[in-house]
């Protein structure tokens, strides 16, 4: 149980934590898993290897990781000129929406998940997503490449092929800057990296931790947002994906599966989630800045939202009714093989 505020030093800003205010800790209720299996190819699928999609193009009949450009760009080189705001509207400012959208398959099969593919599938996606960050992130124009999973329909995803995004945008998005400043800042002044000091306090308390290797580690952070808010890190501190070296990217994926497992086993569930690659921007270089995935699950229970309301939505500070403690505690109980492999209990 816990009723505190807690700093969030990557946001600078303050996180309520209420668990007091919990109805009842979760015992151990699951969802069966009422998912109908699915097939490993659907014809009609936009993502499948070798199906058209609505713009015409062939996808190609591929077998590994597969990325295209984004057939509907929220950004893009397609993007039309903007005209200046008319007379007396000088606050408003306009510009062109460039840069580059692209769609990133894990996998040709449609019916796996992340957590269920080999941990050596999920390697070659982080080694190809460390070349769309190379080039994305060297193109004119763009100052900041987004990598993002939004996994479930609880989150708005309709189609459960398992992919990625990337948009590289001639902005930075606001998260990534405010942790930019935070950890310049942090360096600056105390001549340590933020991220490092987080790491510290993570490992010596350790009721957090979730996975570790010798060069990589997920929490539950201290500050966490959500309930089962989760940060998949490399223990040094890299600015992006791409510079983590073959050794490390090793740990890390390994890292990252196991956490995902976690997730999945929890509730014996597909585990929605917001996944995002906090990476430095790509226009100039950030002091003291450390590349690490965040993984927002929008669930508190199963089949039970955590809503943004008045407090996230209109104010701008969370409340989290959990113990990041307590959740941690949750996801260490649980097996590391997923359940769908024939992990501890399954069915
Ligand atoms: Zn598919």
């Amino acid at each position: 149980m816990a009723w505190e505020e807690r700093w969030h030093p990557l946001r600078r800003e303050w996180v309520v934590i209420s668990s007091h205010r919990n109805e009842r800790p979760w015992h151990g209720e699951r969802v069966a898993d009422a998912a109908r299996p699915l097939p490993s190819y659907v014809p009609d699928c936009y993502l499948c290897p070798g199906n058209v999609r609505s713009s015409g193009q062939q996808n190609a009949a591929y077998r590994g990781v597969y990325v295209f450009d984004n057939d509907h760009p929220c950004v893009g080189p397609a993007a039309p000129a903007v005209s200046v705001p008319p007379a007396g509207q000088g606050i408003y400012q306009t510009r062109r929406a460039a840069g580059s959208a692209r769609v990133v398959c894990y996998t040709p099969r449609h019916d796996l998940t992340l957590a269920q593919l080999p941990e050596s599938d999920v390697l070659s996606l982080l080694q190809a997503l460390q070349a769309q960050y190379r080039e994305l992130g060297a193109l004119e124009g763009v100052r900041h490449v987004l990598v993002f999973e939004n996994k479930g329909e609880v989150v708005g995803v309709s189609n459960p092929h398992p992919h990625c995004q990337i948009y590289a945008t001639n902005f930075v998005f606001k998260t990534i800057e405010l942790e930019a400043q935070a950890q310049a800042e942090y360096l600056s002044e105390h001549g340590r990296p933020l991220f490092q000091e987080i790491l510290r306090a993570e490992v010596a308390d350790g009721r957090r931790l979730l996975a570790r290797r010798d060069q990589a580690l997920s929490f539950i952070p201290y500050f966490a947002r959500y309930p089962y808010e989760t940060y998949v890190t490399p223990r040094d501190t890299r600015p992006s994906l791409a510079d983590l070296d073959g050794a490390e990217l090793i740990d890390f994926a390994a890292v990252l599966h196991e956490t995902l497992i976690r997730l999945d086993n929890l509730w014996r569930m597909s585990f929605p989630y917001v996944m995002v690659l906090h990476q430095s921007p790509t226009d100039t270089s950030y002091p003291g800045f450390h590349f690490h995935i965040q993984i927002h699950p929008p669930l508190r229970k199963p089949g039970l939202l955590k809503y943004l309301a008045g407090p996230e939505i209109g104010g701008g500070n969370f409340l989290n009714d959990t113990a990041p403690e307590e959740k941690a505690a949750e996801l260490q109980a649980v097996p590391s093989v997923h359940y769908k492999d024939g992990g501890e209990g399954a069915a």
